[in-house]
């Protein structure tokens, strides 16, 4: 992309009403603008990122096994009055009426929705395991709709539902569900400690919230600082293997990590007190186990072996899409502006031109960007004709993590200049061996 062509409608105020760094800085990007209170459009530079966000979890979720589908953001409020839920869930939801006087809302979440289209498919226990998952548009009418996209009312949501024939079953769902979360946050650059958490209006007896550490975050964690050692990493799994996903859980949430609604003092006094930890934590994701709660409330039963109609089991785990960007800006920026980990940046890299007009420079970026496009990355040429400290500053606060300095005084010397956003480090380099560097960065072989 050329940013002459582009639309990034920069700030060069800080916007008084954001109260958090990452909601100035999604405003300052030119990344969303908000629509109404805690409602918001995503510009070209947030909806991409949002995209990315969304292509991993989808990734991620077709690896463990997850079946992808879609459903609509309105639904009958006739399901939920079989669940019980239309009366129990409160002022948070969005009712509304249609011409007929059908009383319609916009779904904060879907557990009844695909427990109706489960009952209406689903008969025998051959059919079982099955996950089903969405991407979609959630409301809740949040009482204070804030901090830009981290509390909104009308949020991206990752949403899937398990239904298996025993608990066992369901549990290594959940398992499953738990595993390829973590990989899905690390892919992000993110770390988020699976915690010990409360079930909330969902219902259920398991479940576990996954909280990114950030000093604005709004809930109050408590743990074991031994749990910020453990990485994921690039291990495989086999997804099926109900020991290997078991292993894994195991092994992230046998150290003390709570959230305060479940926070035990007793229990955290016994980790050695130099590993104590009270911190902030931003909840990027929640996974529950509620058994057959709305099976039985909505008769979702399959036959089993010996032909008898039995409930499902069932679980819901859940992503905050649009939750994550603020959640990695605030995990990864610096005064400057946003540092995009590679796995979600916008693009992979800018080319800056020092003197757009002169003809080598125009050249030698032109070359670059094409070279960089012909291997399938997408750089972001800035050729405007701007003063250098101004294209500069640009491309530090929209943070993509490696930008190509282009002057006529290092072309002479046949040199441009590779610079990483995080450590600041700049490297002299013939053209051709930058972008050698970028498609390593990027996992792209060339010849
Ligand atoms: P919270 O406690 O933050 O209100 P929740 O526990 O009610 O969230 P869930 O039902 O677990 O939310 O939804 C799954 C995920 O959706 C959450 O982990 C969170 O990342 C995201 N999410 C929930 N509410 C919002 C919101 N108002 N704006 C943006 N993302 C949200
Ligand atoms: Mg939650």
């Amino acid at each position: 992309m050329r940013l002459s062509r582009y639309f990034l409608p920069v700030l060069k105020e800080t916007p008084a009403e954001a109260q958090i760094v990452s909601h100035r800085l999604m405003l300052r990007a030119g990344m969303i603008k908000q629509a109404s209170a805690g409602i918001y459009s995503w510009l070209p530079l947030g909806y991409k990122v949002l995209r990315n966000i969304e292509t991993i979890v989808h990734e991620e979720q077709v690896r463990a096994g997850h079946i992808p589908m879609l459903m609509p953001t309105l639904q009958s409020a006739e399901l939920w009055k079989e669940s019980g839920r239309y009366d129990a869930y409160g002022p948070e939801m969005l009712r509304v009426r249609d011409r007929h006087g059908r009383d319609m809302l916009y779904g904060p979440t879907n557990e009844e929705l695909i427990t109706d289209i489960f009952r209406s498919h689903v008969g025998s226990y051959k059919d079982l395991p099955l996950t089903l998952y969405h991407i979609q548009w959630k409301f809740r009418d949040e009482i204070r709709p804030r901090f830009g996209v981290m509390r909104g009312r009308e949020f991206l949501m990752k949403d899937g539902y398990n239904f298996d024939l025993t608990k066992e079953d369901a549990l290594h769902a959940y398992n499953r569900h738990l595993v390829s979360y973590l990989r899905t946050y690390e892919r992000m650059g993110l770390q988020a400690i699976p915690m010990r958490a409360d079930s909330g209006p969902i219902g259920g007896d398991d479940t576990h919230e996954f909280l990114v550490l950030a000093e604005t975050g709004e809930s109050e964690v408590f743990y074991d600082s031994e749990i910020t050692d453990l990485k994921f990493g690039d291990r495989e799994i086999d997804y099926d293997s109900v020991d290997q996903c078991q292993a894994v859980l195991e092994e992230f949430t046998s150290r003390y990590a709570r959230t305060d609604e479940t926070h035990d003092e007793a229990e955290f006094a016994k980790v050695p007190e130099e590993r104590r930890r009270t911190a902030r934590g931003i909840e990027v994701g929640q996974i529950f186990y509620f058994g057959t709660k709305y099976s039985d409330a909505m008769g979702a039963t399959v036959a089993d072996a010996e032909g008898n109609k039995v409930p499902v089991h069932m679980g819901s785990h859940g992503i905050g899409v649009s939750r994550l960007l603020g959640a990695i800006i605030e995990a990864s920026h610096d005064d400057n502006g946003i540092i995009w980990p590679e796995g979600v940046t916008p693009f992979h890299c800018g080319i800056v031109n020092l003197k757009q007009g002169d003809e080598e420079a125009d050249a030698a970026c032109e070359a670059l960007y094409g070279s960089l496009t012909a291997i399938g990355l997408e750089p972001l040429y800035d050729d405007r004709n701007e003063r250098a400290g101004g294209k500069f500053a640009t491309m530090d606060l929209i943070g993509l993590p490696w930008r190509i300095t282009v002057g006529p005084r290092g072309l002479k010397n046949g040199v441009v200049e590779l610079t990483s956003r995080r450590t600041v480090d700049s490297e002299e380099l013939p053209p051709e061996q930058a972008i050698a560097r970028i498609a390593a960065i990027y996992g792209i072989a060339t010849a």
